[in-house]
């Protein structure tokens, strides 16, 4: 079937000790082992320090992935504190972000750089998440739908055109005024947004924009989630707060 699996994705930031990320991941096995949805795939993204041990935790459980929130677009060299997408693999990632929120806003990424990190990532063969969204100001602005594209274009640029698949590459819209806030978009908001993303990948990827997913993110809870899941052009949700409790994150991935 061409519909793809719905993914729902946690971005633990820079919670958990390495302990404490094993603790949370075998919690999340534990609940999920049977209870996830034959469609539905789990993604977690710990932070670097419990890559390897929640790997090892999620190894040969079938549609859950480890992921990395970050990485530095070169096979290795002179970069003091950078990690490498050889690295990640090594210690069991499948996926990586690239342009979230906070490394856009809190660390100052540029558009550049962070379309450098989803090319890069993908021929090291990572399957990259490309955060997008905009800020308040540019919501009351009215500017939305000029900076969704904008920022898919420039991210997108150097991802080749011909080769790249569904499997390998994601869309997360997440606006910056629903992120850690407790603030949710309306459904008409998020519907609006996603048609937006939709378009903008179709128009750049004619072979196979209209099969790649797009995330929406921003404060989803177990009490929306379903909801969230159900719209048009929403194929899975990308879930911060929320991730960080076995409880809450388990809810999230078998709500309907
Ligand atoms: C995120 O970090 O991508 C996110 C959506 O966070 P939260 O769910 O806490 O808003």
């Amino acid at each position: 079937s061409s519909q793809p699996r719905t993914l729902i994705a946690g971005n633990w930031k820079m919670y958990k000790t390495e302990g404490q990320a094993v603790e949370l991941a075998a919690g999340l096995v534990a609940g999920l082992a049977d209870a996830l949805p034959p469609e539905r795939e789990l993604l977690i993204l710990p932070p670097f320090t419990a890559l390897k041990t929640v790997s090892e935790k999620l190894r040969g459980r079938e549609r859950m992935f480890v992921g990395a929130q970050n990485f530095y677009p070169s096979e290795e060299g002179a970069y003091t504190g950078e990690i490498a997408p050889s690295m990640l693999a090594d210690a069991g990632c499948t996926h990586a972000l690239a342009g979230h929120s906070e490394r856009r806003h809190v660390i100052k990424e540029s558009d550049r750089f962070i379309a450098q990190k989803v090319a890069f990532g993908l021929q090291a063969g990572l399957h990259m998440i490309l955060c997008i969204g905009e800020t308040l100001d540019q919501r009351t602005h009215g500017s939305m739908e000029n900076v969704v594209k904008g920022q898919l274009r420039l991210g997108l640029a150097q991802v080749n055109k011909e080769t790249v698949t569904p499997e390998q590459l994601t869309i997360a819209y997440e606006p910056v005024w629903a992120i850690g806030t407790g603030e949710t978009a309306e459904p008409e908001d998020i519907l609006s947004a996603h048609a937006v993303v939709r378009k903008t990948l179709e128009e750049h990827f004619p072979h196979c924009g209209n099969g790649i997913r797009i995330l929406y993110g921003g404060s989803v809870k177990a009490d929306n989630a379903a909801a969230i899941l159900g719209l048009d052009n929403v194929n899975g949700v990308l879930v911060g707060g929320a991730s960080l409790q076995v409880e809450s994150f388990t809810a999230i991935a078998t709500a309907d």
